[in-house]
């Protein structure tokens, strides 16, 4: 499941990452990513 980091707002992959920690600045403050609502209006 991907995070996000609250410092660099970097996307981290906490599977791969087993420890909650960016290992991008070392923030331990991660949250979960929101959602990406993807409208698709192809009514063409
Ligand atoms: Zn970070």
């Amino acid at each position: 499941m991907e995070y996000v980091c609250f410092k660099c707002n970097k996307t981290v992959d906490l599977e791969k990452h087993s420890r909650v920690r960016c290992p991008f600045c070392g923030g331990k403050i991660l949250y979960k990513q929101k959602p990406e609502t993807v409208i698709n209006v192809d009514a063409k």
